[in-house]
């Protein structure tokens, strides 16, 4: 940097390089972070709306720190996804949530089927080698291919669509089910939609709590729904926060919903007890 009088400070010193620099430290605490098993996994059930009944989780990843707690993952996961952690943290999480699978299933849906929900970065579909990564971890854990949701946004699936399809077409193949997030915060997606090999869509919080509050937001989830069903996709409604809303969906024949009403995500010990 240059020298400059004393009490200024160098151009350097701007505030993008500190920003630089703080996003760099972060990247390095967050690979110290995964070496040191400080990443854990909270799950949020998933709740069938007509019986109340919990049919599986969403698998959520945050980082306990040691000194500054709960990281929730939004602090995070941007830097994951820019820097390539996320392929590391990625694995870990879809591991670590299979490994969880049977003790969960077992305290909650009494021997009947319970889907295991895991979120999925764009980078880790643009790796030739998840899907067999995908195909070991089940074949390790025992969890049955027809009980793993792999959850893709559409801005994710959108950034390369042809790879996208090609991508979840062979884990479709080996029999995982793929869900589309946050469904509806994308653009110009409705058109596009038929064209990916998908089997969920997850209604996006935003539509859901607005939807009481009259106007076209009942529509448009009337809309995604009915949609959906002529695909022959299930709907999950994000961000449940009242029973108001359980009515409206179970109404609109939305069969599925997660959100604080039920539960917040939970430590493993927590979950279904
Ligand atoms: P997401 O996949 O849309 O997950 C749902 C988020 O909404 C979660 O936030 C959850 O705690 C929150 N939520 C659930 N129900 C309610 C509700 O009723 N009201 C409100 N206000 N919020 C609710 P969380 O756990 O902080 O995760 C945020 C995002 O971080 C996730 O959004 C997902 O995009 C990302 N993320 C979390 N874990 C992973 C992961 O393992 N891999 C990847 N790639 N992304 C992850
Ligand atoms: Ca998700
Ligand atoms: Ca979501
Ligand atoms: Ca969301």
């Amino acid at each position: 940097a240059k020298r400059k009088g004393p009490g200024q400070r160098a151009v350097f010193s701007s505030a993008m390089h500190d920003s630089a620099k703080n996003f760099m430290r972060t990247a390095a605490a967050l690979r110290r972070a995964l070496e040191r098993d400080e990443l854990v996994v909270h799950y949020q059930p998933m709740v069938e709306l007509r019986t109340g009944t919990i049919r599986g989780a969403e698998a959520l990843v945050r980082w306990n720190h040691p000194t500054r707690g709960l990281i929730a993952p939004q602090e995070f996961i941007p830097i994951a996804e820019d820097t390539g952690i996320i392929v590391p943290l990625g694995r870990f999480v879809l591991r670590r949530a299979c490994e969880q699978f049977h003790a969960l299933k077992a305290r909650t849906t009494n021997g009947k089927p319970f889907t295991m929900s895991v979120n999925l970065a764009g980078a880790q579909l643009g790796r030739p080698n998840f899907v067999n990564e995908v195909e070991q971890i089940l074949a390790e854990t025992g969890v049955p291919a027809g009980s793993l949701k792999l959850e893709i946004t559409e801005t994710a699936a959108m950034q390369n669509p042809e790879a996208a399809i090609e991508m979840l077409e062979r884990l479709r193949k080996l029999g995982v089910t793929i869900a589309i997030d946050d469904f509806g915060t994308g653009y110009s997606s409705l058109s596009q939609l038929h064209r990916f090999p998908i089997d969920t869509l997850k209604i996006d919080r935003s539509f859901v709590s607005r939807m009481a509050s009259g106007n076209d937001n009942i529509e448009i989830v009337r809309t995604v729904v009915t949609l959906g069903h002529v695909l022959g996709l299930n709907i999950i409604a994000e961000g449940v926060e009242a029973a108001e809303q359980i009515s409206m969906l179970d109404d609109l024949q939305c069969e599925y919903g997660q959100g604080y009403f039920f539960s917040q995500p939970v430590p493993f010990e927590k979950f279904g007890r």
